[in-house]
């Protein structure tokens, strides 16, 4: 018997979440030799998420609800809901649908080949404008050049990780967790599954532009130092271009003598340096912003109520439901351990 985890973000989704459910646990129903868990992660909904997670709960005993003391970014639901699984296999899966649930035999079958991670690669994007579609494509070619370690084209987050995959993952206690990243950056032997991603079933999307904005700075920024390169060779470039002008200044004033109309040019090559230099503090800002974060060690995020599989509750007691609350706060490698370790 395996057992089998599916971890499953939820930020507003209750529209979609009982239809999500039903395939769901149909296609569970056709596992044979598999204890399934699913685990829910209300990540700080304001819509009746959490009321509807509940029901679930009770119609169903595989059910695990975690959540959140507040909306956290899917990327951290998604390691909170790792945090919480104990099963051989485990399965990322996002609520809306788009990612068949129906597939989920198949990854299960791949992983029993011999694979850590199985992800879903999609061959199509239906239901997402052109636009989107245009700038993933761009995405994921500009951080292939840019990072040492080759994240797989046109994955999302819908994918099977094998027991140490989980708990490589888990050993990273970065706050700012481009998860694509992290799933490609722990190795093991992956494969992928290639499928059709759907549209939405319900709801809308919660990534707009200017999230999906952050969301590539912060792929760029967690697995490439690039940028910060591209600075300093840009300094490096302008310097020796304007020592090669003033050697060419010199020449003209000793061969033309020095007829005083500099203005112009003056201006433009101030104001050429000026943008330069924003834009190489602006690259070191990104960088030492997420230093900055990544110095304050906070637990990556706080569980309000953990209410695991099988458990009892009286919907009635609830949400004042106190189970699991605060022993299941992650924390990052212990400060004291190491000032231990690096005292004589
Ligand atoms: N999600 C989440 N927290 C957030 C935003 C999204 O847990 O702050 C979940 C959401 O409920 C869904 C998944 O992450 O299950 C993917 O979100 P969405 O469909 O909005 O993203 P898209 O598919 O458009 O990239
Ligand atoms: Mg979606």
């Amino acid at each position: 018997m395996t057992s089998l985890a599916v971890v499953v973000p939820a930020y507003n989704e209750d529209e979609v979440l009982d239809t999500f459910h039903a395939r769901l646990s149909a296609t569970l129903g056709k596992l044979e030799n598999v204890q399934a868990e699913v685990i829910y992660i209300n990540d700080g909904s304001t819509d009746d998420t959490l009321s509807v997670l509940h029901a679930l709960k009770a119609a169903d005993s595989r059910v695990t609800i975690v959540n959140l003391s507040r909306n956290f970014g899917k990327e951290i639901a998604l390691a909170a809901g790792l945090d919480h699984a104990n099963a051989d296999a485990s399965i990322v899966i996002d609520a809306d649908l788009q990612d068949p649930p129906e597939l989920i035999p198949e990854f299960v079958r791949i992983w029993r080949q011999g694979f850590d991670v199985v992800y879903g690669q999609r061959i199509s994007r239906n239901g997402e404008t052109a636009l989107k579609k245009a700038s993933a494509f761009a995405f994921y070619r500009v951080i292939g050049s840019l990072s040492r370690i080759s994240i797989p084209r046109d994955t999302g987050d819908f994918r099977l990780l094998s027991r140490r995959a989980v708990e490589a993952l888990r050993q990273l206690p970065e706050q700012h967790r481009y998860m694509k990243g992290l799933f490609a950056w722990i190795g093991f032997p992956q494969t992928a599954l290639r499928y059709e991603r759907d549209a939405r079933d319900a709801g809308t999307s919660k990534f707009n532009y200017v999230r999906l904005w952050h969301f590539a700075i912060e792929g760029i920024t967690s697995f490439s130092i690039a940028p910060l390169r591209l600075a300093s060779w840009a300094g490096v470039c302008v310097a020796l271009a304007a020592f090669c002008g003033a050697l060419w200044i010199i020449y003209k004033t000793l061969m033309y003598g020095n007829p005083v109309a500099g203005y112009p040019s003056l201006m433009v090559t101030l104001l050429f340096l000026s943008g330069v230099q924003m834009i190489g503090l602006g690259i070191v800002g990104e960088y030492l912003g997420r230093m900055f974060n990544e110095s304050k060690r906070r637990p990556l995020y706080l569980v309000q109520d953990y209410l695991p599989t099988g458990h009892a509750v009286d919907p009635a007691a609830w949400p004042g439901t106190r189970c699991g609350r605060q022993e299941h706060v992650r924390l990052v490698p212990d400060l004291a351990s190491q000032r231990e370790r690096l005292l004589p």
